[in-house]
């Protein structure tokens, strides 16, 4: 069949192997998805032949109907996959069905437990594409050539799926790819047109172009072999039909087709703009984050289409960075059909275009935080952190994108609930001016902060922020529904009850009267801190540690520098609780080594409970040690 002499047999990727292992493990439920993604590729295949014909218009003249055909042998257990699209070289075939080009792949397998269940799962994340094939079939054949090569540059590919494949050069009349897939034995049933229709009708109704197959007939025309080969799809491109024609399952296979996921999509919005500029838009929020959502480099954008005309993948033009996730189609009337990502970049119609598709999914994910609110929770743990981006990348959008953030409250025993900013605000008592939160490691560390104890006391809700980008995304809101943001852990706090001219000489004269210990202590501790001061914050610890409103927390900044960055320095402040025993014990120590002990201890207490790391252990260890030592002695 393959000229010998040009066949080799090639390894596949370490990666490829382990995928192809897994793939088989974890979709033994799900089999028949191999037909969706084998059509996929073929309309695929044939929008990018389209695309290039553009500019050659002789790749397509030989053979101008595009379609992909499906036929079967029930007795000898194959189906068989054609399309007259834009085909493969062999070089092409080498590196598309022995490798997996895209970035991150090796740390994603590295990732890869091992456990088949949780394995299974991350599976879905990564889209399955060609590989699904093995699902069913026990050896696949692919037949190819690319189109404008000769017919003597067919390519011959066949593979059990288990480490190898190989790889020849073969007389091949007709461009495009042929794929036979040799059944299984336990997937016998997949040769059975009724099984085929079926399954095509489920997943492949809404691709672009005709699906055939052949038309049931009766014993005569079959064994005169006169078969006549029927399109069993719409054959138009979904988003082109109007949305009330359209059933949900149909958005869903569309959602699957062109993202490679294979969970439903959360929710999705479908609009065409008439007008100055024309266009429509196709946009879901996916349920699963992909794997590779918080790596920069990775693929991301809509599919472009201009006037139904395939154009590019992954055209990140028409959505902020920030709205990565979001997964989907434009087709655009107005732009040149040879449009590259360059014009893409000063095309000032792109600014507009992408102003509306921001609003429309911030409006879709609003949309969805009232009718779903536990959908809207699932997705907000799965993209919350990417979507807070936005508040710095996209100042106008500020205050609708706050709308849409949750976070954990401090009146909850655990995180598992969270509320929105409007919720917060509507439950404020009438006294309060402002929106309080605090970050931290964890959200058990922040609730429970010495920080917390006058809110509690006070119940008054402090949000609890626990992400990494938190810290950083403070930083740039400043208010919401214009109430301001306080960080309960940062510069003087004024409470709104107390922030009366007499609390503040109350403070001032508590100051004035305790100034020794202040003294002492700030001396004790020398560089660690700026100053002592009386604490109004504090109900059962003796101390905490303060930073001067604007700074970055302790705990983030200890992270940060541990990471290589550079800050711009700065120290906390030592606040303590006059209340407490230990302080008033402090108060009257005479012993400055004693002293010097207690404020070690103090001080490493507050550190500690600020989820920091201490500078120097032993030193703490060794002045805690001696103190419980005393208690005996
Ligand atoms: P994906 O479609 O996600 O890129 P696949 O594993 O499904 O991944 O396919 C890998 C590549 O093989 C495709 O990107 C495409 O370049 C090529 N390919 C697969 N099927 C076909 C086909 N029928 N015609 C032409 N190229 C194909």
């Amino acid at each position: 069949m393959s000229d010998t002499a040009t066949t080799e047999t090639l390894g596949f990727q370490t990666e490829v192997a382990k995928l192809l292992h897994l793939m088989i493990h974890s979709l033994y439920s799900n089999k028949e998805i191999f037909l969706r993604e084998l059509v996929s590729n073929a309309a695929d295949a044939s929008d990018k032949l389209r695309f290039e014909s553009l500019a050659h218009p002789e790749l397509l003249a030989e053979d101008p109907e595009l379609g992909i055909w499906i036929d079967f042998d029930a007795d000898a257990h194959t189906i068989t996959l054609r399309d007259n699209g834009i085909g493969m070289s062999r070089d092409e075939v080498i590196s598309n069905l022995g490798t997996i080009a895209r970035s991150g792949t090796a740390e994603f397998v590295k990732n890869l437990s091992g456990d088949q269940q949780k394995d299974s799962h991350l599976i879905g994340q990564f889209g399955v594409g060609f590989y699904s094939a093995f699902v069913v079939a026990k050896q696949v054949d692919v037949r190819t050539r690319r189109a404008g090569l000769a017919a003597s540059e067919g390519v011959f590919w066949s593979s059990q799926g288990e480490g190898e494949f190989s790889v020849g050069t073969i007389e091949r009349a007709q461009r495009g790819t042929e794929i036979v897939l040799h059944l299984r034995d336990e997937a016998t049933e997949y040769a059975d047109a009724w099984r085929l229709r079926g399954i095509i009708h489920k997943y492949a109704e809404h691709i672009g172009i005709p699906v055939y197959m052949i038309k049931a007939q009766d014993d005569e025309a079959k064994a005169a072999q006169d078969v006549t080969w029927e399109a069993i799809n719409q054959a138009a491109a979904l988003w082109t039909r109007p949305r009330t024609e359209i059933s949900d399952d149909e958005y869903k296979a569309f959602y699957k087709h062109i993202s490679h996921d294979f969970s439903d999509p959360a929710t999705w919005s479908h609009n065409k703009v008439e007008g100055k500029l024309e266009y429509t838009s196709l946009l879901y929020i996916p349920t699963r984050a992909p794997f590779d959502l918080f790596n920069r480099e990775a693929p991301k954008g809509l599919k472009l289409y201009v006037q139904r005309v395939f154009i590019m993948d992954d055209a990140e033009q028409f959505l902020p960075l920030y709205l990565r996730f979001v997964k989907g189609v434009i087709d655009s009337n107005d732009l040149p059909l040879n449009v590259s990502r360059e014009i893409l970049q000063s095309n000032p119609s792109i600014e507009t275009i992408r102003s509306t598709l921001t609003k429309r999914v911030l409006d879709m994910l609003s949309k969805m935080a009232e009718s779903h609110p536990e959908g809207y929770q699932s997705f907000w743990d799965t993209f919350g952190a990417v979507l807070k981006e936005g508040v710095v990348e996209d100042h106008g959008n500020q205050e609708k994108l706050a709308s849409l953030f949750r976070f954990a409250s401090s009146r909850q025993s655990d995180d598992k609930q969270t509320l929105s900013l409007d919720t917060y605000i509507s439950q404020m008592p009438a006294d309060q001016k402002a929106i309080y939160y605090v970050t931290a490691e964890s959200f058990q560390a922040g609730r429970l902060s010495p920080h917390m104890e006058i809110f509690r006391k006070k119940d008054i809700d402090v949000l609890v922020m626990t992400d990494r980008v938190d810290e950083w995304m403070m930083s740039w809101l400043r208010e919401y529904q214009g109430k301001s943001f306080v960080h309960v852990g940062k510069g003087d706090l004024s409470l709104d009850d107390d922030s009366s001219e007499d609390k503040k000489k109350a403070q001032e004269t508590q100051e004035a009267e305790h100034g020794d210990l202040l003294k002492r202590l700030k001396d004790a501790l020398g560089e660690q801190i700026t100053e002592a001061k009386v604490s109004s914050r504090l109900v059962d610890s003796p101390a905490c540690l303060v930073v001067p409103e604007g700074d970055i927390g302790l705990a983030t900044r200890q992270m940060l520098e541990a990471a290589g960055q550079k800050l711009p320095p700065s120290k906390p402040r030592l606040e303590v609780n006059l209340e407490h025993a230990l302080i008033k014990r402090m108060e009257v120590e005479a012993d400055d080594n004693r002293f010097k002990a207690l404020a070690t201890v103090l001080y490493g207490q507050a550190a500690l409970a600020e989820g920091m790391q201490l500078k120097d252990p032993s030193e703490f260890v060794g002045q805690l040690n001696h103190l419980l030592g005393q208690l005996f002695g």
